[in-house]
C-alpha cells in the first residue's frame, strides 16, 4: 500500500489539519523549543503519523526536512505549482539547527529572540552562549554577514553591528517578564491587549485572503506559460511568476508569525496567577504575549558592580 507524506493526500493535495500542526511544530522548533518537547506537544495534541502511530522525535524531524514539504523535488528544485507546508527558507533554517549536535544554544529556549536589540547599534541580539551561561549578544560584523540576520533599523543597515553588547539571558528575560507582567496588571491593559489581538486577527484574515489571490495569480501564470509564445514574452511571465511566488512565501511566513499571536491565550488574574502562568507557558505562547505587548527591548551597556540592576540596562518600547 502506498504511504502518503504527512500533510498531503495520496493525490498530493494539502490536508489542512495536518498542515496546521506541522507548521506549528516548525515555528516552535525555530523559536528554540527542544525537539523532544515539540514531539511531545504534537502527540499530546492527538496527532499521529500517516501510519497511525505516535510521532517519534527522529521521524517528525525527518518528515519536516522532506523536500516535498517545501514544494521541492529530490534535487531541491521547486516543483511548479506544488502546494507547500513550510517554505524552503524555513526548511533551511531547520536544517541549520542540525540534529545530532548538542549545542547548548540549540537546547535552550530564547523567548526574546527577534525582539531584543542592541542599545548601541540597533542590531538584533542573537541567542548565544558564553562562559557556561546563555546570553543574548550583538553579533560581530563577520557573523552578521554569515547569519544573514535581519537588520533592526535603518542605521544598522548602514553601519553593521557593533558587537559590543551582551547580556545574560536569564537576567534579561526575567527583567522583561517582570515588566510585561506588571504592564498586564495596569488598569486597562487587558482591554488594550484584547484590542491589539483583535487587530492581529483582522490582519490574519486579510493575509489569508491575499494569499488566496496570490495563489490564483500563480495558477493563471502557470496556465499562460503552458501556451506557446515568443521567448521575450515568456521571460517576462517567468519573472513575474517568480516574483508572485516570492510574494506568496513572504505572506505565508508573516501569516504563521501572526497566527501565533492570534492564538495567544492571555493570562488573567492576580500577580501570582500571572507568574504561575508565565512559568509553565510554552515558549511560543510567552513569545506571542511578549511580542503582543512590546515592540522592542533595547539592551544597553552593563555597568560594573556587585549587584547591577538589570532594569537599568533595558528600555522597553511598548506597542
Ligand atoms: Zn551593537
Amino acid at each position: 500500500m502506498p504511504v502518503r507524506t504527512a500533510g498531503f493526500t495520496l493525490s498530493g493535495d494539502l490536508v489542512p489539519e495536518e498542515v496546521a500542526y506541522l507548521r506549528e511544530a516548525t515555528s516552535r522548533l525555530l523559536a528554540g523549543e527542544r525537539r523532544a518537547d515539540v514531539t511531545r506537544w504534537v502527540n499530546a495534541e492527538g496527532h499521529r503519523t500517516t501510519a497511525g502511530n505516535p510521532w517519534r522525535e527522529e521521524v517528525l524531524w525527518r518528515t519536516l526536512l522532506r523536500p516535498r514539504l517545501a514544494g521541492l523535488d529530490a534535487d531541491g528544485q521547486p516543483i511548479d505549482g506544488a502546494p507547500i507546508v513550510i517554505t524552503p527558507e524555513e526548511q533551511e533554517q531547520l536544517k541549520a539547527l542540525s540534529p545530532g549536535r548538542t549545542d547548548p544554544v540549540e537546547n535552550r529556549e530564547y523567548p526574546l529572540g527577534g525582539a531584543a536589540v542592541c542599545g548601541k547599534c540597533d542590531w538584533e541580539l542573537i541567542p548565544s552562549w558564553a562562559a557556561g551561561k546563555p546570553i543574548y549578544r550583538c553579533p560581530s560584523e563577520s557573523q552578521a554577514d554569515s547569519l544573514d540576520l535581519p537588520t533592526a533599523g535603518e542605521d544598522a543597515a548602514r553601519s553593521g553591528p557593533c558587537g559590543s553588547i551582551s547580556m545574560n539571558a536569564v537576567m534579561l528575560e526575567d527583567a522583561v517578564a517582570e515588566l510585561a507582567l506588571a504592564e498586564l496588571l495596569r488598569p486597562g491593559a487587558q482591554e488594550r491587549l484584547e484590542s491589539l489581538l483583535a487587530d492581529v486577527k483582522a490582519e490574519v484574515g486579510r493575509l489569508k485572503k491575499g494569499i488566496k489571490q496570490i495563489e490564483s495569480r500563480v495558477k493563471r501564470l502557470d496556465a499562460m506559460l503552458r501556451t506557446s509564445m515568443p521567448d521575450e514574452a515568456r521571460e517576462g511571465l517567468l519573472s513575474s511568476q517568480k516574483a508572485t511566488r516570492k510574494e506568496g512565501r513572504d505572506a505565508r511566513t508573516r501569516l504563521r508569525f501572526l497566527e501565533h499571536i492570534a492564538d495567544a491565550s492571555l493570562p488573567t488574574g492576580d500577580v501570582d496567577e500571572l507568574i504561575a502562568w508565565w512559568k509553565k507557558a510554552p515558549t511560543a505562547s510567552k513569545r506571542a504575549l511578549i511580542l503582543l505587548e512590546i515592540a522592542k527591548v533595547r539592551v544597553g551597556p552593563g555597568r560594573r558592580g556587585r549587584n547591577p540592576d538589570p532594569h537599568e540596562r533595558i528600555d522597553v518600547e511598548w506597542r
